[in-house]
Formats: C-alpha cells, sequence, structure tokens
C-alpha cells in the first residue's frame, strides 16, 4: 500500500545516450515517425545537444530524449538498468508497421505476445532495444507529416526494467510510488499508475546473475515518472529521502522540475512535474524547429550554434532534392 500522500501518475519520459545525433533524428522523427518536440542542449554539457521527441503537443508519457554523444563508448544492456523502451501503436497499425520497418531496413524479431498484446522488438542504430506494442490506447496520434496520424506512435506503452532483486524495486515502487502490480509471467511482473493504461506501465523482470549493464551509446540513462505539481514532487522527495535514498534537490529542467534518485536495482528513477511543458519558450506548432537555451546559457548561444552540427528534420530532407551531404 501507498502511505504517502503523493502519487505517481506514469512516464514523463525516458533518456538515453545516442551516437549520431543526425542518425538519431532520422531513426526517431523518419521512421518512428514521432516530432521533435525540443532542440536544446544538455544543461550539464552544453557544447552537445538534448534532442527531445514526442507526440505533436510534447505530451508527457509520449518524450523519447537523447543525449546524442558523437563517438562516445558503446554502453551494454545489462541488469541494472532499464533494458527496453516500448512504445504504443494503435492495434490495427500492426501490418502498417511492419511493412514501416522492412520498408526502413530494421530488423525486427518474430512478433510475439505479451499480456494479450502482439509486441515488435528491433534496435535503433545504435543498439537502444525499442517496441512497439499494439494496444488499445486512447490517446491521439501525431499528425507530423511524415506518416499518417491513424497509425502513429501514440506514447510509451511501458518500459522494462532488468533488476537482480526485482522484490525490492517493487517494494519502492507499490509501497512510495504508488504503483500497483497487475499482471505476472514469465519472469516478468507488470505494475501499473495512474489509470494503468499505456504510458502508466513498468515491467520488472528479474536479472539475478545477469551481468551488469554499463551506460554509454545505446543504453538507457533514466526513465522520469511524472508528478501533476511541485507540490506532490516535494512530498514524493520527503518520503523518498525517509527511506535513505540519495535523492537531489528540485533541479530546473526548464521544461518541467526534476528530482533524482537510484532504485535499489541500480536504475536512475527520475520525478518529474507535468509543468511548465514545451510551449513554455516556444509556440507549440513550431516546437523542435528553433535551438532553445535556458535563460543561464543565452548568452553563450553564439559559441554553442557554431559547435553543434546542424540537424535536419526527415521531411525537410525529403524536400532537398539536391540532398545535404
Ligand atoms: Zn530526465
Amino acid at each position: 500500500m501507498n502511505t504517502g500522500s503523493a502519487k505517481i501518475m506514469g512516464i514523463h519520459h525516458v533518456t538515453a545516450i545516442a551516437g549520431d545525433p543526425q542518425r538519431n533524428v532520422d531513426f526517431y522523427a523518419g521512421t518512428l515517425g514521432l516530432r521533435m518536440v525540443k532542440k536544446t542542449v544538455n544543461f550539464d554539457d552544453p557544447e552537445t545537444y538534448h534532442l527531445y521527441y514526442g507526440d505533436g503537443a510534447g505530451t508527457p508519457g509520449t518524450i523519447m530524449t537523447f543525449f546524442p554523444w558523437g563517438d562516445a563508448r558503446k554502453g551494454r544492456i545489462g541488469a541494472g538498468q532499464l533494458v527496453t523502451t516500448s512504445f504504443s501503436i494503435p492495434a490495427d497499425s500492426l501490418g502498417y508497421w511492419t511493412e514501416r520497418l522492412v520498408e526502413a531496413g530494421v530488423r525486427f524479431e518474430k512478433p510475439r505476445d505479451r499480456f494479450g498484446e502482439t509486441v515488435l522488438t528491433f534496435s535503433d542504430p545504435d543498439g537502444l532495444r525499442v517496441e512497439l506494442v499494439a494496444a488499445q490506447d486512447g490517446r491521439e496520434g501525431t499528425a507530423d507529416g511524415t506518416m499518417p496520424a491513424g497509425d502513429s506512435v501514440r506514447g510509451f506503452h511501458h518500459v522494462t526494467l532488468a533488476v537482480e532483486d526485482a522484490d525490492r524495486t517493487a517494494g519502492l515502487m507499490t509501497e512510495t510510488l504508488g504503483f500497483r502490480q497487475t499482471e505476472e509471467a514469465e519472469g516478468r511482473t507488470r505494475f501499473a499508475a495512474g489509470d494503468g493504461g499505456p504510458g502508466d506501465l513498468v515491467d520488472i523482470s528479474g536479472a539475478a546473475g545477469f551481468p551488469r549493464g554499463t551506460m554509454g551509446v545505446g543504453a538507457v540513462h533514466h526513465v522520469a515518472f511524472r508528478v501533476p505539481d511541485d507540490e506532490a514532487q516535494l512530498a514524493m522527495r520527503e518520503e523518498v529521502a525517509a527511506l535513505g535514498y540519495d535523492v537531489t534537490p528540485v533541479l530546473d529542467r526548464n521544461y518541467f522540475r526534476s528530482i533524482y534518485f537510484r532504485e535499489p536495482g541500480g536504475v536512475l528513477f527520475e520525478i518529474a512535474t507535468d509543468p511548465p511543458g514545451f510551449a513554455v519558450d516556444e509556440p507549440q506548432d513550431e516546437l523542435g524547429t528553433h535551438l532553445k537555451l535556458p535563460p543561464w546559457l543565452e548568452t553563450r548561444r553564439e559559441r554553442l550554434e557554431e559547435v553543434l552540427p546542424p540537424l535536419h528534420l526527415p521531411t525537410a530532407t525529403a524536400e532537398t532534392t539536391g540532398g545535404n551531404e
């Protein structure tokens, strides 16, 4: 039982390490048809990008973000990590996606059933494990021009954590973060927050004896969970700190406010507020089209625009008949 007052509403975003930024754009905005909702820099390392993809509005629960670190060391997927990021597609769009992935040259595993839904598993160009889950999902599609909105990714479906001691991670999630266990099969236990729909789900997979993952290109850096406001975030911070976790102070991420701590299995958890959202510094219909910097980095804009490689969104690339390379 959740003894505290604050509860997680679902997944807010997932952040991973990528290699080449343009290749990352081509895959997530191109092949997967997500919208780039923010092009900014890594606030802790401003000479590198922080790219955000999501639905048309940048709704929490749809946000996949990357730190593209060029030729940084490759990570290894393993225990103590978020090992698979699963997106939700409409149940009747499975045929469309199978064809789209084949055309894009993405090799996927034989479709499998998981808790009554069909799952396509593949890797992104950096080796990150990604899935599409054909699901009943009431969320709107992404009308970004590279694919029919009706078939588009709706946002996250679930994420899978691989941890050595599944019970300890599960304990934190159910006793403190407000998740409840909903399903269990084949070494996988599903937990739901909020309404329990796609985007609110976390699977824990027991990984006792498996090699630990290492951070690097192609690995997930952290998962962020949603709280409605600052008050809920502070309440949860207090509860997590009272349990002895080393939790950061509230950090201003410009589009949300964040706290971070490592759960017992080693996965970095973030708790992020829904507000203010991605339209705080550019109009919704222009999301992702400008390099946006937080106020404290604006003085460095000229230098940053010089060192950051130019990025082409897939629609723009398609219109450029001569190509960019
Ligand atoms: Zn984050």
